[in-house]
């Protein structure tokens, strides 16, 4: 479990953040939606004939707090937007390959740095994109 206040990683069950004091009981992370690793695609801007994206390979998870996206083959996280780092977010179609793809595009604040990244389902997993980008608007009031 990582402070939602300063991403400190904390120990499980802490009642509060040992680095900035937060108290973590009224601000419990909970899981509200997750999909992959099939039929998600992912990538590091936004989506394009020659932009490199991974396949069938990420786990996107969403709680009420942040989107992030793990590896299928280690758990280890490809990228993780808390809410609150979000300057810009998209839904859209995309066309690649056998057809429609539907995708959520954030772009956001990490480190000083600002970072993009596409999550995009095809078919019937296109309805993921939507509720992932519901879940975002309903959890992050200022964007
Ligand atoms: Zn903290």
């Amino acid at each position: 479990m990582f402070c939602p206040s300063c991403g400190t990683n904390a120990k499980e069950g802490d009642l509060f953040c040992t680095s900035c004091g937060k108290s973590f009981a009224a601000s419990q992370e909970i899981e509200l939606h997750s999909f992959g690793p099939w039929g998600v695609n992912t990538c590091f801007s936004r989506p394009g004939t020659f932009v490199w994206m991974q396949k069938n390979n990420t786990k996107v998870i969403l709680t009420n707090q942040r989107i992030s996206g793990l590896s299928s083959f280690n758990n280890s996280p490809r990228f993780q937007v808390n809410y609150s780092d979000i300057i810009a977010k998209e839904n859209f179609d995309y066309r690649l390959n056998l057809g429609p793809w539907k995708v959520l595009w954030l772009k956001y604040r990490e480190a000083e740095k600002i970072k993009e990244v596409s999550i995009m389902c095809f078919g019937p997993a296109s309805s993921n994109i939507t509720t992932a980008f519901e879940i975002i608007q309903n959890n992050s009031p200022r964007i």
